[in-house]
């Protein structure tokens, strides 16, 4: 009898692990996930600044593994599990398991203020990409039939809360979009009025890199006409903008990268967690007393000599693989092996022509940069029609300085149903940064 595995989440671990074990047909494989697709996070930017369409990024779960008899699919939210009974229980059913696989990811954190969500979107699902677009072009639209100039530069002023690889690249992106579109398809906007603040609460952007790449990052936004200021933390966001120490940014669109945290589902496991809530794991990716169900990917801490790993995508694909192939090998009778995740380097990007990457101690940026990260983004996008759409998209936007994708559309779907406005246009608000 084949065992049983259920995997938790379709993300970039939980699908390398569904995809190695469906190949192997030597297990019945049950992935939840409580989306029907998957999704590449790390050009979710793109979506939210108008560049590329949800679909060019995500793709159907079900689709990608179809060809795989033994595996299926169920959308389905994991709200509990049972480690001793060997059961995982979701809002649908409950789904007994010989191993258990644990990608669920992460979340953002608002540290301790949940109430900064509404203003302050972050960037991690296709809703809260197309919430940030849908804000950002509305209050162009708004500031376009806006005659009071404070009320006009409040709409235009975009603060990114955030220097880290997620906030860099969506402030550079916002920057050429509001800089573009207010030059060309605006007939009341100064092209010079759009702001775009990013405030980190460190000394540099791009911490996760060598000082000399975060300051060419930095100096590379600051080209863009971004301005960054360093060591800022927001007090606090309301619906006109963003507290900071010593001075108030008025802002209609705020937008949040500054944290996560691992899925809530973490909490509940019984476990030791480190200090981020996420799972402590042994050498080959399982959890301490529990052989048979293990955690990978943003959910799990697993201790290096140089640190735990980070949160980025080939660690989760890395270990999602590590996993299969150690529940095949306990199936063959083998022995598991412990995991060892192969360094690939680390990237990011800032807007149409510029990027920073390290690979191990070999760092470059600038155009170079950039070529290396579209190749592994195209090559790591999940399907060959994304692929081939992503990069037409790019090479369109490249030579034409134009976004294919600037819909505002709302949930609403009602015919005479109003598309609702962000936030209302308010009286000036006078202490500014
Ligand atoms: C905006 C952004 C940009 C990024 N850029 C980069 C980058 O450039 N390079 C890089 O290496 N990494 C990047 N990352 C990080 C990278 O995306 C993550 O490290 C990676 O996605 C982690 O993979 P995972 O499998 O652990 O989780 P995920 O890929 O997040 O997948 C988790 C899955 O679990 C599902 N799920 C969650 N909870 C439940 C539940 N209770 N029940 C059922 N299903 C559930 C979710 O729907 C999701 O499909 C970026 C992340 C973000 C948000």
């Amino acid at each position: 009898m084949e065992p049983r595995v259920v995997i938790i989440g379709g993300g970039f671990g939980g699908l390398r692990a569904a995809q190695a074990l469906g190949r192997s047909g030597q297990a019945q494989v049950t992935l939840i996930d409580k989306r029907n697709h998957h999704l590449f996070q790390p050009l979710l930017y793109q979506v939210a600044t108008a560049s590329l369409n949800p679909s060019d990024i995500a793709v159907p779960i079900r689709q990608v593994l179809a060809h795989y008899r033994k595996v299926s699919v169920r959308m389905e939210a994991a709200v509990s599990i049972d480690l001793a009974g060997k059961v995982v229980v979701t809002d649908a059913g409950r789904h007994p398991y010989e191993y258990l696989i644990l990608a669920a990811g992460a979340s953002h954190s608002y540290f301790g203020h949940p109430e900064w969500e509404e203003l302050a979107p972050g960037l991690k699902t296709v809703e809260q990409a197309l919430e940030i677009r849908r804000r950002a072009l509305t209050a162009f639209e708004q500031a376009e039939k806006e005659s009071d100039p404070h009320i006009q530069a409040r709409l235009l002023t975009f603060v990114v809360i955030g220097g880290g690889p997620t906030g860099v690249e969506m402030a550079g992106a916002l920057a050429e979009l509001a800089h573009a579109i207010a030059a060309s398809d605006f007939r009341n906007i100064n092209p010079a009025m759009p702001r775009v603040i990013l405030l980190q609460g460190g000394d540099r952007v791009l911490p996760q890199f060598a000082p000399d790449l975060s300051a060419k990052a930095k100096a590379a936004l600051e080209r863009k006409g971004v301005e960054v200021r360093l060591d800022k933390l927001a007090k606090d966001i309301t619906p006109e903008g963003v507290r900071l120490d010593d001075a108030f940014i008025p802002a209609a669109n705020v937008i949040w990268a500054a944290g996560v945290k691992p899925a809530a589902i973490n909490k509940g496991l019984g476990v030791p967690l480190d200090r981020e809530g996420r799972v402590i794991v042994g050498p080959d990716m399982s959890l301490p007393g529990h052989p048979d169900a293990f955690v990978i990917g943003d959910q799990a801490h697993f201790d290096t000599p140089t640190g735990p790993l980070p949160g980025l995508a080939p660690v989760a694909m890395q270990q999602g693989v590590h996993v299969a192939a150690n529940i095949l090998r306990e199936i063959d009778g083998k022995a598991r092996k412990h995991f060892k995740y192969l360094d690939k380097g680390t990237m990011a990007v800032i807007g149409r022509s510029f990027a920073v990457t390290d690979f191990h101690g070999i760092r470059i940026g600038g155009y170079f940069a950039w070529l290396m990260w579209l190749f592994v983004h195209i090559m790591y996008l999940v399907g060959h029609r994304n692929r081939i759409i992503v990069l037409i998209n790019w090479a369109w936007s490249y030579l034409t300085f134009k976004r294919g994708a600037r819909l505002i559309t709302s949930k609403g779907w009602k015919e005479n149903e109003p598309v609702p406005a962000p936030k209302p246009a308010t009286a000036p608000v006078t202490a500014s940064a």
